[in-house]
């Protein structure tokens, strides 16, 4: 799933009013033994050298194949990261249904 699709699932709910803006978010997991956890954070990696791994910022590390200076990278990230919060309890059989499980 894309974060466009992510954003415009979650607004066409709030907007026809399926989904509260203030609803709690939490994961479905294992559909043969279902969880629901929390979600702790959502993150994405700092930008890192391919090469070398420096940081965006930092300078290359001698030797490095992209040259000398500093790794210069903007932090457009193609993943994010959404990290577990720990398990809340048993999915419910709403929750099963809805989810297709
Ligand atoms: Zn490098």
């Amino acid at each position: 799933m894309r974060v466009e699709d992510l954003i415009a699932a979650l607004q066409d709910m709030i907007d026809d009013e399926t989904l509260s803006p203030d609803a709690e978010v939490r994961l479905a997991i294992q559909p043969n033994w279902p969880f629901e956890h929390s979600v702790a954070a959502v993150a994405v990696p700092e930008p890192r050298c391919d090469t070398c791994g420096a940081h965006a910022g930092w300078k290359h590390e001698e030797g490095c194949d992209e040259g000398v200076g500093l790794v210069d990278l903007v932090n457009s990230a193609e993943v994010v990261y959404l990290s577990e919060g720990g398990q809340i309890g048993y999915l419910s059989g709403e929750a099963r249904e809805a989810v297709g499980w």
